[in-house]
């Protein structure tokens, strides 16, 4: 396995911006990934996975960090019963064509979460009252220690979050599906995308929904349209004109631009509503937002 300098990660990420990672490697087995993270620990090199990106800002300046994207064997899936094996670079898009043409279902939640299965565990993706908790049956996670399968207990799941460390890779995952009419999936998956069209930005190149919905009464797109943040534009980032807690690349941003209208769309909800937003995009590199 080769491990390349200095490569871009703007073509890694679903809003197109970010600097260059440091190292990169695209590991296509355990046994590669496992010499990655070993090569990694030997230099004291941080190590960061990427999936889609999807939920991703990558530092217009790079990363000082060795960053993978799961290839081959760990990006496959399998059928066996009605379970289904992934690995953790498997998008949600293959594991759910894959889990309807074996007639199975309980992946169709997933149909507009445009990442990987890897992803999923460490933000417990989910939308329409679902989420990863209620499909994973456990995952293999591998780190400079090697390889250990996790149930889903261990992981911890809970809104946007798991207990996955710096430098655990998801190498593969089990999901336990039923048995379902593929024409129902196809029907529910349509309505489903048809929904997120009418109120999301589906079209335009974003990172997903930028912050957590607090606790409150307002979830984060209504505070922030209430704070008249719609259509607020720092250079090419502009917040998303149908849904304001999606940031939206209008040409050209960078990831300085999209964190800049992330500190200012902060400020007001806090100024407003005494919230302090927390973002759901992770970050890769040394991004900060403004203390409040
Ligand atoms: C249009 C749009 C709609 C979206 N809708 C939803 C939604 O409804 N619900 C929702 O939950 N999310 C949504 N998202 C956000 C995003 O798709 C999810 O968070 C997704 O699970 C991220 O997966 P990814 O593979 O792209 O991860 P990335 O964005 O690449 O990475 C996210 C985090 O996961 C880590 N990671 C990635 N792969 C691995 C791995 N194999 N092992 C360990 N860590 C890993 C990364 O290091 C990073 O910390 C949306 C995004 C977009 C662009």
């Amino acid at each position: 396995m080769t491990i390349e300098e200095r490569v871009g990660l703007d073509r890694y990420t679903t809003l197109g911006t970010g600097g260059p990672a440091r190292w990169f490697a695209a590991p296509g087995t355990i046994d590669e990934l496992v010499e990655a993270l070993a090569w990694a620990a030997g230099r004291g090199a941080p190590v960061a996975t990427v999936g889609l990106g999807s939920n991703l800002l990558v530092h217009d300046e790079g990363v000082e960090a060795l960053v993978l994207r799961l290839t081959g064997a760990l990006a496959a899936v399998e059928i066996d019963g009605e379970v289904l094996v992934a690995g953790g670079g498997a998008t949600n898009a293959v594991c759910l064509h894959r889990a309807r043409a074996a007639s199975l279902g309980g992946l169709e939640f997933a149909s507009a979460i445009p990442g990987t299965t890897g992803g999923g565990v460490r933000m417990n993706a989910g939308a329409y009252g679902r989420d990863w908790r209620d499909i994973l049956l456990d995952a293999v996670i591998v780190d400079a220690d090697g390889a250990r399968t996790v149930t889903l207990d261990e992981l911890a799941l809970s809104y946007r979050h798991s207990r996955l460390g710096p430098g655990e890779v998801v190498a593969s995952v089990r999901f336990q599906l039923a048995a379902r009419n593929p024409d129902e999936i196809k029907a529910e998956v349509r309505q489903l995308l048809a929904q997120r069209k009418a109120t999301q930005p589906t079209n335009k190149r974003t990172f997903g929904s930028v912050f957590k919905n607090p606790e409150h009464e307002l979830g984060a797109g209504s505070m922030l349209e209430a704070c008249e943040l719609k259509g607020h534009r720092i250079g090419g980032a502009v917040i998303s004109p149908r849904h304001a807690n999606f940031i939206e690349n209008a040409g050209g941003a960078t990831t300085a631009d999209a964190v800049a209208l992330m500190a200012e769309a902060r400020r007001r909800a806090f100024a407003r509503f005494d919230v302090s937003l927390e973002h759901e995009v992770r970050f890769l590199g040394p991004i900060e937002l403004p203390p409040l």
